[in-house]
C-alpha cells in the first residue's frame, strides 16, 4: 500500500516536472515532442510572414498531410492554433489524404487577430482572437448579452436582403432564409476591422461563402466596448478596411421567412384612437406585423397613429376616403377616393400606399384597372368582428379557420375587435404562425412559387 502511494507520488512529481519542462519550451519544440512518437514528422525552421514581420511561420507535416501556420508569440493563441492544426493533420492523415493546409492573416491589430486556415476540399476556417485577452472570440463575446437576440435579428435582416440582391451562387429563397437565420452559428466566423465587422457566411456544402461587411455604426449600442471602432483596431500593416461596407438597414419588407407559417392580419376602417393603439401594442409584444387599410377621412385626426404604424414596420393600405361602394361611384369618384387618400398617407408617413382594398369588397372592372389587379387586396378569413362585437365569439371562430397564407379581415374601430386581435395574435403566435404584412405575404407566395418551379 505504502509503496504504491509512494510510486504514485513519484509518478505525479514526474508528470509535474515534465509539464514544467514543456511549458518552458518553445512552441515548435512542443510540436516536436508531441509528435515525436509518430513517424514522418518534420518541423522546419520558422520563417517570417509575408505581410506581418512580427509573425513567424511554422510548418508541420504528418505523412502526406502538411501545414503552414503562423506563430504570434502569445502563448494561449499559439497553443490554440497549434492544437487546431494538429487535429486537422491527424484527421487528414487518418483519412489517407494528401493535403496541405495554408493560412492567410486577414487582419492583425492591437486588439484582434483574424486568420483564415485554407484546406482543400473543406470550407475555410476563420478564427478571430482577442490578443489582449488571449482568447478565441465567439459571436456572443462581441455583443452585450441583453442585445444578443436583437443583434442576431438585425444581422439576419441585413444578410438576407444582401444575399437576395447580390449573391451569385443562386441560393433559393428558402436556403437564404436558412443560412441567414438569426442564430449565432450562422455568424460564427467574423473579422473585426476598425469601422466594420465582416461576417463570413457559409452558403452551401460546396464550401462557398459570402463576405458581409457591416458598419459598426449599425449596431454600435449593442457592441461590447472593446470591439467598438478605435485605433486599437487599425491593421498593423496599414489602415486596411473592407470594401462594400453596409451602413444602412435594408428597407422594410426584405425579411421574409420563406420556410415559416405566415399569415397577414388586416385592419380596416381605422385608424381610431384607443383601438388602433391597443392593436399596435399587441403586435409589438409579439413582434408581429399587420396591414392597416385606412380611411383617408380618419387620417388627419390620427396622424400619430399613422406615423406609429409606419415607424413600427406595419403596412398602410388605401381603403378610400370615406367608405363608399366603389361600384356606385363615377369614374372620377373612384379616382378621387383613391388619390386623395393616397396623397394624405404619403404626406403623413412619407410613403404612398401600394395596396388598395375596396369597401365591402365591392369592385368592378374600372376599379381593378385603376388600382391594378395585384394591388387589389381582399381576404379569405372574415372574422365578422363588426357583427359579433364580442371577443369571445370572434377569437375561436378565427383561430379555428386560419390556415397558412391566410389574409384575415378585422376592423380597428371596435374595442371588441382590439380585444379579439390581442387574443388572436397571442394564440396564433403560440401555434407558430408568423404575422407578416400583406405585401410580404404576397412576396413570400411568389418566391415559393418560383422555388417550386425551379
Ligand atoms: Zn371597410
Amino acid at each position: 500500500m505504502r509503496k504504491e502511494r509512494l510510486n504514485k507520488r513519484k509518478h505525479k512529481m514526474l508528470l509535474q516536472l515534465s509539464a514544467l519542462l514543456i511549458s518552458m519550451l518553445t512552441v515548435s519544440i512542443i510540436i516536436n515532442l508531441s509528435l515525436s512518437q509518430k513517424a514522418s514528422t518534420s518541423v522546419s525552421k520558422p520563417q517570417v510572414d509575408a505581410v506581418y514581420e512580427e509573425v513567424r511561420v511554422s510548418t508541420l507535416s504528418f505523412g502526406d498531410a502538411a501545414a503552414e501556420f503562423p506563430v504570434i508569440g502569445l502563448n494561449e493563441v499559439d497553443k490554440y492554433i497549434e492544437t487546431y492544426i494538429h487535429s486537422r493533420l491527424t484527421a487528414i492523415h487518418h483519412a489517407g489524404e494528401e493535403k496541405t493546409i495554408t493560412y492567410d492573416i486577414l487582419h492583425y491589430s492591437q486588439q484582434t487577430l483574424s486568420i483564415a486556415f485554407v484546406e482543400p476540399g473543406v470550407s475555410t476556417e476563420i478564427m478571430t482572437f482577442d490578443l489582449e485577452k488571449g482568447t478565441i472570440l465567439a459571436f456572443e463575446d462581441l455583443i452585450l448579452e441583453e442585445h444578443l437576440l436583437d443583434c442576431l435579428e438585425l444581422l439576419a435582416e441585413i444578410a438576407s436582403a444582401e444575399l437576395k440582391e447580390h449573391d451569385s451562387s443562386r441560393l433559393s429563397a428558402k436556403d437564404i432564409s436558412r443560412v441567414t437565420a438569426p442564430e449565432a452559428e450562422n455568424y460564427r466566423q467574423f473579422i473585426i476591422y476598425n469601422q466594420a465587422i465582416v461576417f463570413n457566411l457559409a452558403l452551401n456544402d460546396k464550401n462557398e461563402t459570402y463576405q458581409l461587411a457591416i458598419s459598426k455604426q449599425l449596431f454600435d449600442d449593442m457592441l461590447i466596448d472593446d470591439y467598438k471602432a478605435g485605433e486599437h483596431h487599425d491593421d498593423l500593416s496599414g489602415n486596411y478596411e473592407p470594401a462594400n461596407i453596409i451602413s444602412e438597414r435594408p428597407t422594410m419588407g426584405s425579411t421574409l421567412s420563406i420556410g415559416q407559417k405566415v399569415i397577414a392580419l388586416t385592419f380596416d376602417d381605422g385608424p381610431k384612437a384607443g383601438v388602433t393603439d391597443a392593436i399596435l401594442d399587441a403586435l409589438n409584444d409579439y413582434k408581429a406585423k399587420a396591414t392597416f387599410f385606412v380611411l383617408g377621412s380618419r387620417c388627419e385626426a390620427n396622424e400619430d397613429l399613422l406615423k406609429r404604424m409606419s415607424k413600427e414596420g406595419h403596412e398602410i393600405g388605401n381603403h378610400t376616403w370615406n367608405h363608399p361602394k366603389m361600384t356606385a361611384e363615377s369614374s372620377s369618384g373612384i379616382t378621387e377616393q383613391i388619390e386623395k387618400t393616397k396623397s394624405l398617407i404619403k404626406q403623413i408617413t412619407g410613403t404612398a400606399p401600394g395596396l388598395f382594398r375596396p369597401p365591402y369588397g365591392l369592385f368592378d372592372e374600372r376599379v381593378t384597372s385603376y388600382v391594378g389587379k395585384e394591388q387589389l387586396i381582399l381576404w379569405d378569413i372574415d372574422t365578422l368582428d363588426w357583427k359579433y362585437r364580442n371577443a369571445d365569439m370572434i377569437v375561436p371562430a378565427t383561430v379555428d379557420s386560419v390556415k397558412e397564407g391566410s389574409i384575415i379581415l378585422m376592423h380597428d374601430i371596435y374595442p371588441s375587435s382590439a380585444e379579439a386581435a390581442v387574443e388572436i395574435i397571442r394564440e396564433l403566435s403560440l401555434q407558430g404562425y408568423e404575422f407578416v404584412t400583406v405585401s410580404e405575404l404576397l412576396e413570400i407566395k411568389k418566391q415559393r412559387l418560383e422555388d417550386s418551379n425551379v
